[in-house]
């Protein structure tokens, strides 16, 4: 991530952490627009060669003004509910630009997403596609849907985020696929423009993209139907720390362009992690330390409810000073949060940096699946997420006040 140390100094880009904390209750989060400029520029260039729409995850950080950000830079957004569809119209992205995924849209959302001609609603069962021809016969309207794929493939990532088997609730396989195909045809409201596929999240090997690709196209052969678009979906894995693997883009990209060339579709892809997953940190204070037999517990003013990978999946996230110490300290520490429960717990360190109460720490890599999986849970406020861009702090998200959940 962009988090580096000056002297002891913890900075992200050119701003002293410790600086904007002066101004700022922790916890909050802080991202970086260089990186998340950074890494969309990183993807559309391995792709360039196939010129795919870009549809940012919006679930994976769900901040507006990022969501804004990252349309100048030329997203489009893939979308989960009614209230990230309005985040994405809000951001100015076009209707063009929005996909529409998820297998229990309501009669609402749905309406709204018809009303607004989205690109692509996504759909993932028989039910589904009946309800839409006939809000979409209503409105006297034509709606362009893609249907999702179960290609029943294992991503080989954490079993939690794992979205492609054949076990799982997602999508369609095979064989519904292709009865599916043929029944919407009698749909006469509904046109189908779309395969869609998105397998998992945080999957860092090329193995499991290509064996859906080799679904895929077999598949569509056997449809007979010429799609306009195929939406591979997101789940490009980062590294979280320094000797992790992160996914071989390279090696992607040229599976895609043999694919694309030989279907002549265009491609959609929806990455999330990928965006916004290392340009973000949260920052949180030191409220006690105690010493419990063998582990000396760092207690945080950040909880599992403001960031619950580690106690959802059981991930680990490094946890780094604002002002380092030059010594480090014996023994066995544990970063914990303020909250009821025992999953309430970050990482583990032996021989850590020494600290005190009220100190400052980080938590790495936290842009992805952070702010967007926080809750009021322990009735504790949404914190504040603040935006670092050309050299100065914005406020996109204000601390929630307690009194809005009183
Ligand atoms: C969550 C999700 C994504 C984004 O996944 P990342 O791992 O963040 O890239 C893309 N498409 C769909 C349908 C999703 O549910």
């Amino acid at each position: 991530m962009t988090l580096i140390y000056k002297g002891q100094n913890l900075f992200l880009d050119s701003m002293s952490i410790n600086s904007i904390a002066k101004n700022n209750q922790t916890p909050f989060y802080i991202y970086s627009y260089k990186k998340i400029r950074d890494n969309f520029s990183i993807f559309s260039n391995y792709f360039k060669r196939i010129n795919p729409l870009i549809c940012f995850s919006v679930k994976s950080n769900s901040n507006t003004s990022l969501i804004s950000e990252l349309g100048k830079l030329g997203s489009g957004a893939d979308v989960v509910s009614e209230g990230e569809l309005l985040k994405a119209l809000k951001a100015k992205i076009r209707p063009n630009k929005i996909v529409f995924s998820g297998i229990g849209k309501t009669k609402n959302e749905l309406q709204l997403a018809i009303k607004k001609n989205i690109l692509l609603i996504n759909i993932e069962s028989e039910s589904e596609a009946k309800l839409i021809n006939k809000i979409s016969k209503k409105l006297k309207k034509i709606t362009s849907i893609g249907i999702r794929l179960n290609p029943g493939v294992d991503a080989n990532t954490l079993s939690k985020i794992s979205t492609g088997k054949t076990d799982s609730k997602f999508g369609l396989p095979k064989s519904n696929f292709l009865k599916l195909c043929r029944n919407i045809e009698k749909l006469k409201n509904l046109r189908i423009k779309a395969i869609s596929v998105h397998i998992g999240s945080q999957i860092t090997s090329v193995a499991p993209y290509r064996k859906t690709l080799n679904v895929l196209y077999k598949l569509i052969k056997l449809s007979k139907i010429n799609f306009k678009y195929i939406d591979l979906g997101g789940g490009f894995g980062i590294p979280y720390k320094k000797k992790e693997k992160k996914i071989n883009l390279k090696n992607y990209s040229t599976l895609v362009e043999k694919f694309q060339k030989k279907l002549n579709c265009k491609v959609i892809f929806e990455p999330g992690r990928f965006i916004v997953g290392n340009a973000g940190a949260l920052i949180s204070k030191i409220i006690f330390i105690k010493n419990s037999g063998k582990t000396k517990f760092i207690i945080l003013d950040a909880g599992m409810n403001d960031f619950v990978r580690p106690a959802l999946y059981d991930v680990k996230h490094d946890i780094i000073p604002v002002l380092k110490s030059k010594r480090k300290a014996k023994g066995n520490i544990e970063f914990v949060g303020p909250i009821c429960e025992s999953t309430d717990t970050f990482v583990k360190y032996k021989n850590f940096f020494t600290l005190n109460e009220n100190d400052l720490v980080a938590i790495t890599n936290v842009g992805a699946y952070g702010s967007s999986l926080s809750s009021n849970y322990n009735s504790r406020p949404l914190v504040a997420e603040i935006l670092i861009k050309s050299g100065k702090t914005k406020i996109i998200r204000k601390r929630q006040k307690i009194s809005a959940i009183i």
